[in-house]
């Protein structure tokens, strides 16, 4: 993929009954997976909230970091979040993606169980594509079922077969870039 952007999505996402809920954003969250983001080099790493005071916070948390004085005291972390920001909504990233790069996105899923409904999409597959794409990750208890059903492609689940694969949404984005992304240490293959 020649542009991948990755979206963590805070609505629509699933609650503990199924129900969907907007979740709060959280300072780990954002730290995580930006250097995550920047470390498997993607295009951009989008917080997204329909919650205008969690997006002020958050942008109060970049600009310290990108600007203020953390970016003196630990520039790492700056050029981390320098690809960062955050968002209002799916389509907006959606939109933000293609003023970006000139075309429309494709937009990936990806779930701790198995989605019916939209087409499957192997990470070799995802990983040769030409073109931008805006990769989601869900909170709470996950994607919303029509964010999932709507979607472009499904990553297969990680430990899909595992009696317990709920991992955390930073454990998740780091396993899925390194298996686009990663080198390949030992094996020839
Ligand atoms: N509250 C949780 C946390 O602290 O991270 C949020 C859980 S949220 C449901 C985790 C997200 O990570 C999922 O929506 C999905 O995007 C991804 N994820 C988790 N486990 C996964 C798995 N086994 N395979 C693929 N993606 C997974």
């Amino acid at each position: 993929v020649s542009a991948l952007y990755l979206g963590l999505v805070h609505h629509p996402v699933r609650g503990r009954a199924g129900e969907t809920i907007t979740t709060a954003v959280t300072n780990l969250d954002v730290h995580d997976i930006a250097r995550s983001a920047r470390a498997y080099d993607l295009a951009g790493y989008f917080v997204i909230t329909p919650i205008e005071a969690q997006r002020v916070l958050v942008e109060r948390i970049l600009e310290h970091w990108r600007d203020g004085a953390g970016a003196q005291r630990i520039p790492e972390r700056s050029e981390a979040l320098a690809r960062c920001a955050t968002l209002d909504g799916l389509e907006t990233a959606r939109r933000e993606v293609e003023r970006r790069e000139g075309r429309a996105p494709l937009v990936w899923v990806t779930s701790a169980r198995a989605v019916q409904g939209a087409p499957a999409i192997s990470y070799r597959e995802a990983a040769a594509v030409q073109g931008p794409a805006l990769l989601l990750f869900g909170t709470g208890h996950g994607l919303a079922s029509e964010v999932l059903e709507e979607a472009d492609g499904v990553l297969p689940p990680i430990r899909p077969g595992a009696a317990y694969n709920h991992l955390s949404v930073r454990a998740a984005v780091a396993i899925t870039l390194d298996r686009l992304f990663g080198d390949t240490i030992g094996d020839s293959d």
